[in-house]
């Protein structure tokens, strides 16, 4: 209790920090102080969350999902937004107005997914330990016996945990209730993985039987949830899966922070869908006597797709996909520096090994970088090997990263993509941003940069690359039109499905994927489009002002320096130093 007490009173004490007056302190060095004690108290306040960033301290608990903590939460958030308002951003450092902006935008969000977004009644997938427990099973922050010791704590509060979400659950959507069926279906599978942990461990007599019985418990607890979804949910969920476009307009604000609306997103995606259409048709009209010996009269979507398929079949061998992404990597990174395109820090090496059994799950590569409380910690660029597949499965993967498509991929994860943006980002080291960044301006840079590095010539400007550039160009803005589509202007799935196929050249089993996806989740699919389009447009908006004194490199460093920060925001602080008024 009072250590609970000592923690509320914090916010009070930065406000006095050494002033002589009653005057709140207001200066940057103050808004540091106050940053630090708001992350102390979040990681407090969210367990799960702060395992999930590094700190395990708290991992022990597990939060009860019910009112009265949804009401503490409200609060919280409260709380630390009128003592974030004492400060004026304004008056703040660049660096520190961001970090303000970003803050208040977290803190409103947790409030408005509580109170008006209300996905704790109608998403029963919201409800799963599997991910929480997953990170102190498979950590490596202590050793296993310890953390098999704070897992038994957490074991304890399972049942009340998964009573709790039965109390919450008023309206639920068919689509949630089957996910939710689905993903909690494994845990008692996965549960069970902890006793034989402990055996592996050592652990026997009295100790093995408590573990074992808290187990079984928490099982009983999951299985009756998954039994009760079944039977009592299931038959009657009635709500419908699209959010509507009030709740989407409201959450596109909060999650992507961009500048763009829905209405005004999808209209930009529906129009260049037809300008890549058109240079995909240019494009197949030109290579179609490369790759089947005669002139194509009458050229169609349908002809881009045979081309595409055929050209998918350029691909390295499945023993040697992991040289060839490191490889790879080795050209991108001599092709920046040679073209003068941005400067990279020749000390930060990025290692490129096979994922870790534990981590796979997905296939293909991406970035698995060190949070903020484990500096020091190399990042890797996780590539899961073929030899687990089939011949079919692994033929599969290779067309879809073949010869032209892995580049693209290597560019968008690592180099100037993901990889590049975080080691600039932490050149200037901001725990909110790192906490908080804008996911908007992280998947805007890494999809900007594959474009990017096309025009300035890599991969020699041949039409292949370019054809299948448009591809993966129609998924990310098929993504946007699929989402806002189906949230917000009732696209049936049948015309999503054509759209998919037939205009963005998808395979069935990717795009059965992608709708279930796009009903279950709303607005992140919208993410990597906008984020996309507000930097490009941002770029071109700065070399037309700048005029013969735009440096491509110079942007980009500049654009960098500001750290994961709202793209709309970056574009405010960068024209005000070229001297434009907004
Ligand atoms: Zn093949
Ligand atoms: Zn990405």
């Amino acid at each position: 209790m009072s250590r609970y007490f000592v923690l509320l009173t914090l916010p009070l004490l930065w406000l006095s920090c050494g002033s002589k007056s009653d005057e709140p302190c207001v200066t940057d060095a103050c808004f540091k102080t106050f940053c630090d004690s708001l992350v102390e108290d979040m990681l407090r306040f969210h367990p799960d969350w702060a395992a999930s960033q590094g700190r395990y301290e708290y991992a022990g608990q597990l939060v009860i999902p019910n009112a009265e903590r949804r009401a503490e939460e409200v609060a919280f958030c409260d709380k630390w937004l009128d003592s974030l308002r004492t400060f004026n951003p304004d008056s703040l450092s660049i660096e520190s107005r961001v970090d303000w902006i970003l803050i208040e935008n977290r803190l409103e969000s947790s409030k408005w997914y509580i109170t008006e977004f209300k996905s704790h009644e109608w998403d029963p997938s919201g409800y799963n330990v599997a991910g929480s427990i997953d990170l102190l099973l498979t950590g490596s922050f202590a050793p296993l016996n310890e953390r098999l010791e704070i897992l038994s704590k957490k074991l304890e509060h399972i049942p009340d945990y998964y009573t709790a979400a039965k109390e919450n659950i008023a309206d639920a959507t068919q689509e949630h209730t089957a996910l939710a069926i689905k993903q909690n279906s494994k845990a008692p599978e996965f549960l069970q993985t902890i006793v034989d942990s402990a055996q592996a461990a050592g652990w026997s007599g009295p100790k093995l039987e408590k573990l074992d019985s808290l187990v079984a418990g928490a099982s009983r607890a999951v299985t009756g949830y998954v039994d009760w979804l079944k039977t009592d949910i299931l038959p009657n969920a009635k709500r419908g899966f699209r959010i509507g476009p009030e709740l989407f307009a409201k959450k596109f604000e909060l999650d992507l922070m961009g500048s763009y609306t829905p209405d005004a997103l999808y209209q930009r995606a529906l129009d260049e869908k037809d300008e890549i259409h058109t240079e995909m048709l240019r494009i197949t009209q030109e290579l179609w006597p490369v790759y089947f010996g005669e002139r194509l009269e009458n050229v169609t979507l349908q002809s881009v797709k045979t081309l595409i398929g055929e050209i998918s079949k350029q691909h390295v061998h499945r023993d040697s996909f992991l040289v060839a992404i490191e490889n790879q990597l080795k050209d991108l990174e001599a092709f920046v520096r040679e073209n003068d395109l941005l400067y990279l820090d020749p000390a930060k090496p990025l290692i490129v090994r096979p994922t870790p059994k534990y981590a796979r799950g997905v296939a293909g590569a991406g970035i698995d970088a060190p949070g903020p409380f484990e500096k020091g910690r190399n990042t890797y660029y996780n590539v899961t090997p073929l030899d687990e597949m089939s011949d079919e499965a692994a033929e599969s993967m290779l067309r879809e990263y073949n010869h032209y498509q892995l580049q693209i991929l290597n560019i968008h994860e690592a180099i100037p993509g993901h990889y590049t943006q975080l080691v600039y980002s932490n050149n200037s080291p901001s725990l909110i941003k790192s906490l908080f960044g804008n996911g908007t301006m992280v998947e805007g840079w890494a999809c900007y940069t594959e474009k990017m590095m096309l025009e300035e010539g890599y991969g020699h400007d041949v039409p292949e690359m370019w054809l299948i550039y448009y591809k993966w160009r129609l998924r990310i803005l098929c993504n946007t039109l699929l989402d806002i589509g189906l949230h917000t202007k009732n696209l049936t799935e049948e015309d999503a499905r054509r759209m998919l196929i037939e205009e963005a050249f998808q395979e069935q089993a990717q795009v059965d994927e992608k709708i279930n996806r796009a009903k279950v989740t709303s607005v992140q699919l919208c993410s990597y489009y906008m984020g996309l389009t507000e930097i490009y447009d941002l770029r071109e908006e700065c070399r037309s002002l700048q005029g013969d004194s735009f440096s491509l490199k110079a942007w980009h460093e500049k654009f960098l320096s500001y750290g994961s920060a709202p793209v709309k925001l970056i574009r405010e602080l960068m024209l005000s130093e070229l001297g434009q008024p907004l």
